[in-house]
Protein backbone atom coordinates (compact mmCIF):
# COMPACT_ATOMS: atom_id res chain seq x y z
CA UNK A 1 0.00 0.00 0.00
CA UNK A 2 1.67 3.45 -1.21
CA UNK A 3 2.02 5.93 1.58
CA UNK A 4 -1.07 8.17 -0.53
CA UNK A 5 -3.21 4.85 0.00
CA UNK A 6 -2.75 4.91 3.64
CA UNK A 7 -3.41 8.96 3.44
CA UNK A 8 -6.81 8.34 1.46
CA UNK A 9 -7.61 5.47 3.75
CA UNK A 10 -7.10 7.37 7.26
CA UNK A 11 -4.16 5.25 8.47
CA UNK A 12 -2.14 8.47 8.21
CA UNK A 13 -3.44 11.72 8.74
CA UNK A 14 -3.37 14.30 6.23
CA UNK A 15 -5.05 18.02 6.28
CA UNK A 16 -7.72 17.13 3.91
CA UNK A 17 -9.19 19.38 1.31
CA UNK A 18 -11.95 17.32 -0.09
CA UNK A 19 -12.83 13.36 -0.54
CA UNK A 20 -15.26 11.35 -2.37
CA UNK A 21 -15.70 7.91 -3.35
CA UNK A 22 -12.94 7.86 -6.19
CA UNK A 23 -10.57 10.63 -5.60
CA UNK A 24 -9.15 12.46 -2.47
CA UNK A 25 -7.33 15.70 -1.63
CA UNK A 26 -4.89 16.86 0.68
CA UNK A 27 -2.04 19.53 1.55
CA UNK A 28 1.26 18.94 0.27
CA UNK A 29 3.36 18.49 3.74
CA UNK A 30 5.79 20.12 2.53
CA UNK A 31 3.96 23.02 0.30
CA UNK A 32 5.96 25.28 -2.41
CA UNK A 33 3.06 28.02 -1.41
CA UNK A 34 0.26 27.91 0.98
CA UNK A 35 -2.65 26.29 -0.11
CA UNK A 36 -0.10 23.70 -1.91
CA UNK A 37 -2.77 20.61 -2.77
CA UNK A 38 -1.84 17.00 -4.06
CA UNK A 39 -5.49 15.44 -5.89
CA UNK A 40 -5.05 11.26 -6.32
CA UNK A 41 -7.02 8.78 -6.85
CA UNK A 42 -7.93 6.49 -4.11
CA UNK A 43 -7.07 3.76 -6.78
CA UNK A 44 -2.96 2.63 -6.58
CA UNK A 45 -1.79 3.44 -9.98
CA UNK A 46 2.03 4.75 -9.94
CA UNK A 47 1.71 6.75 -12.94
CA UNK A 48 -0.82 9.07 -13.78
CA UNK A 49 -0.68 8.29 -17.80
CA UNK A 50 -1.35 4.55 -16.99
CA UNK A 51 -4.96 5.79 -15.61
CA UNK A 52 -7.85 4.85 -17.77
CA UNK A 53 -9.22 7.57 -19.64
CA UNK A 54 -12.45 7.53 -18.47
CA UNK A 55 -10.57 7.77 -14.35
CA UNK A 56 -7.91 10.24 -15.65
CA UNK A 57 -10.61 12.98 -17.40
CA UNK A 58 -12.23 12.67 -13.62
CA UNK A 59 -9.43 13.24 -11.28
CA UNK A 60 -8.99 16.22 -13.20
CA UNK A 61 -12.48 17.60 -12.80
CA UNK A 62 -12.23 16.70 -9.41
CA UNK A 63 -8.82 18.60 -9.34
CA UNK A 64 -10.70 21.75 -10.88
CA UNK A 65 -13.22 21.69 -8.45
CA UNK A 66 -10.48 21.99 -5.53
CA UNK A 67 -8.69 24.33 -7.80
CA UNK A 68 -11.77 26.49 -7.38
CA UNK A 69 -11.95 25.99 -3.74
CA UNK A 70 -8.16 26.59 -3.19
CA UNK A 71 -8.54 30.42 -5.47
CA UNK A 72 -11.32 31.21 -3.53
CA UNK A 73 -9.30 30.73 -0.09
CA UNK A 74 -5.83 32.04 -1.44
CA UNK A 75 -5.36 35.14 -3.01
CA UNK A 76 -3.23 34.26 -6.28
CA UNK A 77 -3.54 34.88 -9.77
CA UNK A 78 -4.10 31.53 -10.61
CA UNK A 79 -3.86 27.94 -9.23
CA UNK A 80 -1.24 26.18 -11.39
CA UNK A 81 -1.53 22.35 -12.10
CA UNK A 82 1.87 20.11 -12.49
CA UNK A 83 2.25 16.49 -12.34
CA UNK A 84 5.59 14.99 -11.15
CA UNK A 85 5.64 11.75 -9.16
CA UNK A 86 9.55 11.34 -9.08
CA UNK A 87 9.07 10.48 -5.25
CA UNK A 88 6.01 9.13 -4.34
CA UNK A 89 4.20 5.97 -6.73
CA UNK A 90 1.10 6.97 -6.75
CA UNK A 91 -0.61 9.13 -8.89
CA UNK A 92 -0.95 12.86 -8.15
CA UNK A 93 -1.49 16.24 -9.08
CA UNK A 94 -0.04 19.26 -7.63
CA UNK A 95 -2.37 22.03 -7.58
CA UNK A 96 0.03 25.65 -6.68
CA UNK A 97 -1.69 28.82 -5.72
CA UNK A 98 0.86 30.69 -8.06
CA UNK A 99 1.70 35.02 -7.71
CA UNK A 100 4.09 33.81 -10.84
CA UNK A 101 6.07 31.62 -12.30
CA UNK A 102 8.10 31.13 -10.00
CA UNK A 103 5.63 29.65 -7.68
CA UNK A 104 5.65 26.52 -9.87
CA UNK A 105 9.67 26.05 -9.78
CA UNK A 106 10.12 22.53 -7.74
CA UNK A 107 13.50 23.62 -6.81
CA UNK A 108 12.55 26.25 -4.63
CA UNK A 109 13.20 26.24 -0.84
CA UNK A 110 9.76 24.40 0.68
CA UNK A 111 7.72 26.29 3.28
CA UNK A 112 7.50 25.25 6.76
CA UNK A 113 3.71 26.41 8.16
CA UNK A 114 2.53 25.69 11.79
CA UNK A 115 -0.32 22.97 11.90
CA UNK A 116 -2.69 25.32 13.23
CA UNK A 117 -2.50 27.45 9.60
CA UNK A 118 -2.06 24.37 7.88
CA UNK A 119 -5.78 22.97 9.33
CA UNK A 120 -7.14 26.33 8.77
CA UNK A 121 -6.67 26.38 5.36
CA UNK A 122 -7.90 22.66 4.53
CA UNK A 123 -10.69 23.39 6.81
CA UNK A 124 -11.20 26.80 4.34
CA UNK A 125 -10.67 24.51 1.04
CA UNK A 126 -12.98 22.15 2.07
CA UNK A 127 -15.94 24.84 3.22
CA UNK A 128 -15.41 25.91 0.10
CA UNK A 129 -15.40 22.42 -2.59
CA UNK A 130 -18.07 22.01 -4.37
CA UNK A 131 -18.42 18.49 -5.12
P1 LIG B 1 6.41 13.90 -6.42
O1 LIG B 1 6.18 12.40 -6.26
O2 LIG B 1 7.76 14.20 -6.99
O3 LIG B 1 5.29 14.57 -7.17
O4 LIG B 1 6.43 14.53 -4.95
C1 LIG B 1 5.63 14.02 -3.91
C2 LIG B 1 5.05 15.13 -3.09
O5 LIG B 1 4.35 14.53 -2.00
C3 LIG B 1 6.07 16.10 -2.47
O6 LIG B 1 5.71 17.44 -2.80
C4 LIG B 1 5.97 15.83 -0.97
O7 LIG B 1 6.14 17.00 -0.18
C5 LIG B 1 4.56 15.27 -0.84
N1 LIG B 1 4.38 14.37 0.30
C6 LIG B 1 5.13 13.29 0.60
N2 LIG B 1 4.65 12.67 1.71
C7 LIG B 1 3.56 13.39 2.11
C8 LIG B 1 2.63 13.28 3.18
N3 LIG B 1 2.70 12.30 4.08
N4 LIG B 1 1.63 14.19 3.26
C9 LIG B 1 1.54 15.19 2.35
N5 LIG B 1 2.37 15.36 1.32
C10 LIG B 1 3.38 14.47 1.19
Amino acid sequence: MSIFSKIAAGEIPSYCCAADDEFYAFLDINPMAKGHTLVIPRREVDYIFDLEDDELARLHVFAARVARAIKKVIPCVKVGEAVLGLEVPHAHIHLIPMQSERDMLFSNPKLQLPAEEMQAVADAIRANFQG
